[in-house]
């Protein structure tokens, strides 16, 4: 189908997938349905700006980015990682040493790329605006009615039919609480501080992470610019009372502190932007999707950000999503509920696997427990010593053994090929 013929509406003017929320997920959802052909509509309200937010995307997602046109601006926008260092600062009894994993052991030049949230947004929503396979309506939905098919009503009373809907509605998902969809949810006792710093030496592409009893205090490495050539963004899990004392800490005493918790690798340590806080939380749901919904990104799971997995894994739901869809008449309720329920047991496996893994890292370094500590220092001390083990991790962090979905699978240039085709 071509983009134009996909835009005209069929005589029910019922669209083929109706996504709900535009954020990154949402976003990402909308264009990836209408690069297989479907007229999509897209109705959310355009996301305000997350203060200190960036967002580190790995080898599979940005695969997913080039095909839907977006990788040449994050690459443009973000900075490359090249390696992650983890370093325990628990001062617990077993000395652990310090972990790197490299792009260059998996033979890849880069782990990913750190672009700022708002940065990426801008970029998923421009290419949204200008394909013409895309209704967007800048508003919120505020019910749905699922009892002859599925519908999504808007304030002012519209109804708007659709074959199927994506709900990237956020953790608070209206489409999920109409549907009926159960879902667990737990709260860690820490707050995310975030912001963005200029440092006095550089990061060379290294994401360092500094394993703390409040929980990870993370610097990823951003772009420099004339005026500040090292550039992090940094997410520092806290406690709630810590959180507040720092928020209310004048500035320069804060970046001192923050040097500090750098061990002064980086040097002096200035602020650059406004300061995020999100509290912690856990989500599960009892399952991803149901009669004309599927649920995407932070509707069906909600973790720590540990390991930068969370958009990562709502890029894989989409994806995952759009192959189950692809080839299946979205009219015929039987294909469609085969499809759904393969599109359950792969999310399942992917998305437990994670949240449980980031539940399990973040507990065991915020409860001060013997056992617990001295399996955290073996299973570090493991994987520095053992090059299969450390390779099949990172290769777990950047292109995850599941069966990729279509639209991740194939590879992309690296920079200098694609400068080379450039000039
Ligand atoms: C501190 C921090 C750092 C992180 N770092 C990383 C990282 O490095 N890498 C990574 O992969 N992940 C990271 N994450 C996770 C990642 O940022 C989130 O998973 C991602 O932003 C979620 O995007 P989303 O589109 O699913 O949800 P949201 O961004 O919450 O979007 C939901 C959208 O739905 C809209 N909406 C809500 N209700 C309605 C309605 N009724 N009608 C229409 N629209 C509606 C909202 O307005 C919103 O725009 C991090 C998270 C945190 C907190």
């Amino acid at each position: 189908m071509t983009e134009a013929a996909a835009a005209t509406p069929d005589a029910t003017n019922r669209t083929d997938i109706l996504v709900a929320g535009a954020g990154s997920t949402g976003l990402a959802a909308a264009l990836s349905f209408a690069k297989s052909g479907m007229r999509v509509t897209l109705v959310g309200r355009i996301p305000p700006p997350l203060p200190g937010r960036t967002v580190a995307l790995f080898e599979a997602s940005l695969r997913f980015l080039d095909q839907l046109g977006a990788l040449d601006r994050v690459r443009a926008q973000g900075c490359r990682i090249e390696a992650i260092r983890m370093i325990d600062d628990t001062d617990q009894l077993l000395p652990v040493p310090e972990l790197t994993l490299s792009a260059s052991e998996v033979d890849l030049p880069a782990l990913g790329i750190n672009i700022s949230n708002d940065e990426l947004v801008a970029v998923l929503l421009d290419l949204t605006r200008a394909n013409t396979a895309i209704s967007f309506i800048d508003a919120d939905i505020v019910d749905y009615d699922f009892s002859t098919g599925a519908t999504a009503i808007l304030g002012d009373g519209r109804r708007l039919d659709a074959r199927f809907i994506v709900a990237a509605d956020g953790r608070n998902s209206r489409a999920r609480a109409v549907a009926g969809i159960d879902v667990k949810e737990w709260t860690y006792p820490q707050i995310a501080l975030t912001m963005m710093l200029r440092h006095e030496f550089p990061h060379d592409g290294v994401s360092t992470e500094y394993h703390t009893r409040s929980g990870p205090f993370t610097l990823v490495p951003l772009p420099g610019t004339e005026a500040a050539p090292h550039r992090s963004s940094l997410v520092w899990l806290m406690n709630v009372d810590d959180a507040r004392r720092r928020l209310a800490k004048p500035r320069e005493e804060l970046e001192f502190e923050i040097e500090d918790y750098a061990k002064s690798e980086f040097g002096v340590m200035k602020i650059d932007s406004d300061i995020g806080q999100f509290r912690m939380g856990g989500m599960q749901v009892s399952q991803h999707g149901k009669g004309r919904l599927a649920l995407v990104g932070e509707t069906c799971h909600v973790f720590p950000p540990i390991g930068a997995q969370g958009l990562n894994l709502s890029l894989r739901d989409v994806a995952d999503l759009e192959d189950c869809l692809a080839s299946i008449d979205l009219q015929n309720d039987k294909e469609l509920s085969r499809a759904l329920a393969r599109y359950d047991r792969h999310r399942r496996a992917d998305i437990g696997f994670r949240t449980h893994g980031v539940d399990i890292l973040n507990r065991s370094l915020i409860i001060p427990y013997l056992p617990v500590d001295l399996f955290r220092g073996a299973s570090f001390i493991a994987v520095s010593a053992l090059g299969p083990l450390r390779r099949a991790i990172i290769r777990e962090g950047i292109l995850p053994h599941i069966a990729l979905p279509r639209l991740m699978q194939q590879p992309i240039e690296t920079m200098d090929e694609a400068h080379r085709r450039a000039s």
